[in-house]
């Protein structure tokens, strides 16, 4: 598919008492026209603040993009102090949360919070909006949408709240949806139907998605490319597929040896003893080197660089540096 979005060497940094937090340290990866992207990583890897990145939502002062670009439909983002972003916002990029509750205005109605955007950049009149309204809330599978539109938030379950959250966020047809961990505050049925739901909506719309989970089990049955990120980086990104079949950054295997199952959080499960290395001050090394059981001498004095390995599959770490050996036991110890 053609390129909609691309991250480019992107860099954001908050400033703190503590000194500098890298949470984004130069990641690169694009999203193609009608894919969904899994980001993926345990908590605090940088996920969430790359799309909050993209979003314009970087709290300032502390947080501030220094360096990079984000491009969408062929124009960056970041330019002009971020003005694109704050144009294209809600409108051609869209966003959900993990918590609808905190997203929707607790004094207005389903049915105002549908209108607003549909007014504001569809241009649609107030009883067109409305019948639009009605519209979405239907698509999304909520019950009795007539009489609905007019309830307000704490008058919904928290299932029914993710899915008005979804008609919100697509109701001015984005190009691009980004999800942050949309399931993960529901149980495990209320989270596969609003998983299906999104893959329709995605088939009908057309539109790309960038989707954020812990959730493994999410990734297999949303997901075409994955982007494994880890301390504020991209340490392997594949097509869903070879990514599950040939994982190759130890990080990627431990993930995937947890096997976790739709509903279980990646970072309760992760087995590879050790912590996620405080993105304070990190000198140039591999990131996961005190928690990887191939850690060389090289891993601790020089940073890896993303190679590719196969045609579309990339992976930063020394183990893989041609010619190597250790790729070679390494994969053999794998089968
Ligand atoms: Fe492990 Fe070295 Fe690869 Fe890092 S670069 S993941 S320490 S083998
Ligand atoms: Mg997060």
């Amino acid at each position: 598919p053609g390129t909609l979005a691309e991250f480019k060497d992107l860099h954001t940094y908050f400033y703190t008492e503590q000194g500098i937090v890298k949470s984004v340290n130069g990641v690169s990866f694009r999203i193609g026209e009608g894919e969904t992207v899994a980001l993926v990583g345990e908590s605090g890897c940088g996920k969430s603040v790359t799309a909050l990145s993209m979003m314009g939502l970087i709290e300032q002062p502390a947080g501030r993009i220094v360096g990079g670009e984000i491009i969408f439909d062929g124009e960056n983002l970041l330019r002009d102090g971020g003005k694109p972003v704050h144009r294209l916002r809600g409108h051609e990029i869209a966003m959900i949360f993990q918590e609808p509750m905190s997203s929707l205005n607790p004094v207005l109605t389903i049915g105002e919070q549908l209108m607003e955007p549909l007014m504001e950049h569809l241009h649609l009149r107030k009883k067109e909006a409305r019948a639009e309204a009605v519209e979405w809330i239907r698509k999304v599978g909520v019950p009795r949408a007539e009489q609905l539109v007019d309830a307000y938030p704490h008058e919904l379950s928290g299932g029914m709240l993710q899915r008005i959250m979804i008609a919100i966020a697509l109701c001015c047809r984005p190009k691009l949806l980004i999800a942050d961990e949309p399931t993960t505050a529901l149980d495990v049925t209320i989270q596969a139907q609003i998983l299906d739901l999104l893959r329709t909506l995605r088939v009908e719309t057309g539109m790309s998605i960038l989707l954020i989970t812990h959730d493994l089990g999410v990734v297999a049955e949303m997901a075409d490319q994955v982007i494994v990120m880890y301390g504020g980086q991209v340490i392997e990104q594949a097509p869903v597929l070879p990514l599950f079949r040939n994982p190759q950054h130890p990080y990627t295997q431990g993930l995937l040896k947890s096997r976790p199952r739709l509903g279980q959080r990646v970072d309760r499960l992760y087995a590879i003893p050790g912590q996620v290395p405080s993105p304070i001050g990190l000198a140039s090394i591999c990131r996961f080197s005190d928690r990887c059981e191939y850690a060389m001498e090289i891993c601790r004095t020089r940073e890896p660089e993303n190679r590719n390995t196969e045609k579309d599959h990339s992976v930063a770490c020394w183990l893989y540096e041609e010619g190597s050996d250790i790729v070679r036991s390494v994969g053999a110890s794998q089968r």
